[in-house]
């Protein structure tokens, strides 16, 4: 995808090796004067003339997943950023990144980039997993992707959470999402409501293969999905206990974490 740039806001797309389609993580610089860099997933040229283009400030990440931390200490140091994580996932943060964070945020923070950068919290894909908002910007991480789906695998992962992040989003109605992987994505709302089908669909599935005598997430997997997963069958197993972590708390299914029965 290369570069995209607006009014308050450039991408740069950065090579990493990550399981997305894409090969790719786009980083992003919010604000035009003592800006927010978020995701630097790793150093290069086009982005050192982004971060020194806009004057970045301030450090961020939509998550801690590995295709998104590769560049954190590299600019951090570069450019003495301040460097942001998520209130309570500090240490976690630094476990990834090899940066002890300078300042922590919350739900509904505003880091100070000449127009302020507001801090939305969209847990599910990740515990700490937050977008970013910056006029009618909003900067979604592996919230959401144009085509296909993100990972929502336990134990990180949290599907009742991640349903709920995707209805915030969609809520706010917002104009375009910047996403970490892949297009701009220009119909947030379809897409919101693609995203929870595709779980909905799923979980139908699942409930029914366990209704249907499937006890363990293997037998699940080979229940609840069709098509051919040679090669993501370790993300299928994941996703499909997230779903049985969610049957469970609304009390469809009975799960002891290796057994499902029909609740
Ligand atoms: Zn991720």
């Amino acid at each position: 995808m290369g570069m995209v740039a607006r009014e308050g806001l450039t991408g740069v797309s950065v090579d990493v090796d990550t399981r997305a389609p894409t090969g790719a993580t786009t980083a992003y610089i919010l604000g035009e004067r003592g800006a927010v860099l978020v995701d630097p997933a790793g150093r290069s040229d086009a982005l050192d003339e982004a971060v020194e283009t806009r004057e970045v400030s301030h450090l961020a990440l939509t998550h801690h997943h590995r295709d998104h931390t590769g560049g954190v200490a590299a600019y951090a140091d570069a450019y003495d950023l301040t460097v942001w994580a998520r209130a309570g996932r500090e240490s976690a943060f630094e476990t990834a990144t090899g940066v002890a964070p300078d300042r922590s945020f919350r739900e509904g923070a505003v880091l100070p980039a000449d127009e302020g950068v507001t801090v939305v919290e969209t847990p599910g894909h990740a515990p700490e997993h937050v977008a970013f908002v910056t006029g009618d910007v909003l900067v979604t991480g592996d919230l959401a992707v144009t085509e296909g789906s993100v990972v929502v695998g336990a134990p990180e992962g949290d599907m009742r959470a991640y349903l709920t992040s995707l209805r915030r989003v969609h809520a706010r109605d917002p104009d375009v999402l910047y996403p970490s992987h892949g297009p701009v994505i220009e119909d947030p709302r379809a897409t919101c409501r693609r995203l929870i089908d595709h779980r909905r669909q799923r979980e139908q599935r699942v409930l029914a293969a366990v209704d249907g005598g499937a006890e363990t997430p293997g037998t699940v997997v080979d229940a609840a999905y069709e098509k051919d997963i040679t090669g993501v069958r370790d993300l299928a197993l994941a996703t499909v206990r997230a779903h049985l972590e969610k049957l469970a708390v609304e009390g469809r299914v009975r799960w002891d974490g290796e057994r499902a029965r029909p609740g």
